[in-house]
C-alpha cells in the first residue's frame, strides 16, 4: 500500500506526511489525502481498551506512517498531558436517550483545541533544524483563539492571527488578546472575514514575500484543511465508543450514530475517517445552522453557494464553502481526482457544481444532513436545558433538532451529539435562550446566566477578563502582507 498522501486533485502530486503538514495544502490548491483508506484498520476491541493517548498512538502510526513511535508518543504528551481540564480529555455526558461528547474542555474552551493543540507538536517535529515556519490564520473567533494558545511559545515556528475588526464575540477578541507569547501577533482588519480569508490565502501565493523571507521561512495555515489538525480529531470518535462501551451503553461492535454541528466539514469528516478505520458508525449526521449550503446538496446533490451570506447565533459554522468537503467526494467517488478537479473548477468559477446520482447515494449511505435556523436553535437551547437541566451552546444545539429527527427514524442505535463549545462562549445567545435576555457587557451576562442555571464557569474563560491584554493593530487587508514581514523578521531574527 502506498504511504503517501496524494492531492485531491491530482494522483501524481505525491508527498510524505510530515511535508504535508508542513505545507497545508498542495500547491494545485487540492488537499491532502491517503489513499485507500478503507484498508487501513484498527483493532476496535485492543484499542478501546487504551487510554486516550493510547488510542491516539495507534491512530496516529496508520495516518502517520513516517513518523516513528516514539516521535508520536511525545508529540501526544506535550499536547495532552496538562491542557485540558478533563482526564478523559473528550467526556461523554449522557443525556435523556443521547449522549454528548464534549469536544470543549480544552485551554480555549472550543473543539479545536483538540486539533490545534497536536498540530504544533506534528510540524515542530516534521521541521529540520534551519527550517522556520510562519502561521497564517483568519479567524472570525474560534480558529485564531485555538491555534493562538497552540503556537505561542513554539521553537522555529510563529503565528500571525487576523480577524475581521468588530467581527468576533468580546470574550474571542479578549482570549486573543490575553494570550501572551513570544511569537504571536494578531492584527485586527478594516474587513469582514472574507477579506481577511482572502488576503492570507493571496499571502500563500505572493511571490514577492516568498523572496523577501528568504529559503528557511515557509508559511503554512492552521486550518482544518491540514491533515495535521484534522486526524487528531478521529481519535475523539474513537474515545467516545470507548466511554459508551465501558458504561455498558453499546456492546462492542455494535453500529452508534453521530451528529455533528458542522461549518467546514472537518469535525464530521474525522467521524468518517474513524469509520473507515474500523470504527462501526452507522450514520453520520452534519447540522447546519440557516446557512445550508450542505443540507440543499444532501437533498438534492447541487453544491451552490450562490445565496445570501446569514450571520447567525452560530457564527463558527457561517461558512459557504465546507473545504473538507472536497475530501469526502474524493473518497466515495473512488478516489477520482480528475473528476474532483473539475468539480472543484466549477466551484471556483461558477460558485456551483452537481454530482452524479450515483455518487449521491453513496454519500447518502453513511451520512444525514438537516438545519437549525437561529429561532430553532434558541428553542433547542431552552427545551434542553428547561427538560434535561444540560446546558449546551448555539453550534452544538444546531443538532438538536437534526439529531431528534434521525433518531426517530431509527430508535435504537445510539446517538452521540458531538458539543463543540463551551456555553460560555457565546453568552448572548444562550442567555437569550434560556432567561429571555442578556446584558449590555458579557461580563454581567457570564454572571447571570451562572447564577441561573448553576452550571460552572470555565475555568479559562472566567479568568480572561482579569488577564493583562495587549493591543492589537487595525490594519487594511491590503496591509496583511507587510504585517506578515514585518513580524517574520521580528520573530525569527534573533535565532
Ligand atoms: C469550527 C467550529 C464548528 C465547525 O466545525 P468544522 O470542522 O468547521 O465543521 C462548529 N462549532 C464550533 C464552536 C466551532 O468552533
Amino acid at each position: 500500500m502506498a504511504n503517501q498522501y496524494i492531492s485531491t486533485r491530482n494522483a501524481n502530486i505525491k508527498i510524505d506526511a510530515k511535508q504535508a503538514i508542513i505545507k497545508g495544502f498542495s500547491d494545485d490548491k487540492g488537499l491532502f489525502v491517503l489513499p485507500d483508506l478503507s484498508n487501513r484498520h484498527v483493532e476496535l476491541s485492543t484499542l478501546i481498551k487504551k487510554d486516550y493517548l493510547g488510542m491516539a498512538a495507534e491512530i496516529l502510526k496508520v495516518l502517520l506512517p513516517d513518523f516513528s513511535n516514539e516521535e508520536i508518543n511525545q508529540c501526544l504528551h506535550n499536547a495532552y498531558d496538562h491542557s485540558f481540564s478533563d482526564q478523559r480529555i473528550t467526556p461523554v455526558k449522557s443525556v435523556d436517550n443521547f449522549h454528548v461528547l464534549e469536544l470543549f474542555h480544552g485551554p480555549t474552551s472550543a473543539f479545536k483545541d483538540v486539533g490545534l493543540q497536536l498540530l504544533p507538536e506534528l510540524m515542530r517535529t516534521a521541521l529540520t533544524p534551519n527550517q522556520r515556519v510562519m502561521i497564517l490564520a483568519a479567524t472570525s473567533g474560534d480558529t485564531g483563539t485555538a491555534a493562538l494558545a497552540g503556537f505561542k511559545d513554539t521553537d522555529q515556528m510563529g503565528i500571525s492571527v487576523f480577524f475581521p475588526d468588530g467581527g468576533v464575540s468580546p470574550i474571542q477578541k479578549q482570549q486573543m488578546l490575553t494570550t501572551k507569547g513570544n511569537n504571536t501577533n494578531v492584527a485586527a482588519i478594516n474587513g469582514n472575514f472574507d477579506d481577511a480569508q482572502t488576503n492570507v490565502k493571496h499571502i500563500f501565493n505572493d511571490q514577492q514575500l516568498k523572496a523577501k523571507l528568504g529559503d528557511h521561512i515557509s508559511l503554512s495555515s492552521a486550518n482544518s484543511i491540514n491533515i495535521g489538525r484534522l486526524i487528531p480529531q478521529i481519535v475523539y470518535y474513537f474515545n467516545a465508543y470507548k466511554q459508551l462501551v465501558e458504561n455498558g451503553q453499546v456492546a462492542v461492535g455494535h453500529p452508534v450514530s453521530f451528529t455533528v454541528p458542522t461549518g467546514n466539514f472537518g469535525d464530521v469528516l474525522a467521524g468518517y475517517y474513524a469509520k473507515l478505520l474500523g470504527l462501526p458508525v452507522k450514520k453520520l449526521v452534519v447540522a447546519c445552522n440557516s446557512n445550508k449550503v450542505l443540507a440543499d446538496f444532501f437533498a438534492n446533490g447541487v453544491y451552490d453557494r450562490n445565496r445570501p451570506f446569514f450571520k447567525t447565533v452560530a457564527p463558527s459554522m457561517d461558512i459557504q464553502i465546507s473545504s473538507n468537503f472536497e475530501r469526502l467526494l474524493f473518497y466515495k467517488s473512488g478516489e477520482d481526482s480528475n473528476m474532483i478537479k473539475a468539480l472543484m473548477d466549477q466551484l471556483e468559477s461558477t460558485g456551483k457544481y452537481q454530482v452524479s446520482a450515483e455518487l449521491l447515494a453513496a454519500i447518502q449511505e453513511d451520512f444525514a444532513c438537516g438545519y437549525s435556523d437561529d429561532a430553532q436553535i434558541e428553542k433547542s437551547i431552552k427545551t434542553v436545558f428547561e427538560q434535561y437541566h444540560y446546558l449546551m451552546d448555539p453550534h452544538t444545539a444546531s443538532g438538536y433538532s437534526v439529531m431528534r429527527r434521525e433518531q426517530a427514524k431509527d430508535p435504537d442505535t445510539p446517538m452521540v451529539l458531538l458539543s463543540t463549545a463551551s456555553p460560555y462562549k457565546f453568552v448572548d445567545a444562550v442567555a437569550d435562550a434560556v432567561i429571555g435576555h442578556h446584558e449590555e457587557n458579557a461580563i454581567d451576562t457570564t454572571k447571570e446566566l451562572a447564577d441561573f442555571t448553576n452550571v460552572a464557569v470555565p475555568k479559562n474563560l472566567a479568568q480572561v477578563w482579569s488577564l493583562p491584554e495587549a493591543k492589537a493593530p487595525v490594519i487594511n487587508p491590503s496591509q496583511m502582507a507587510e504585517f506578515v514581514y514585518q513580524r517574520s523578521m521580528e520573530v525569527f531574527n534573533h535565532d
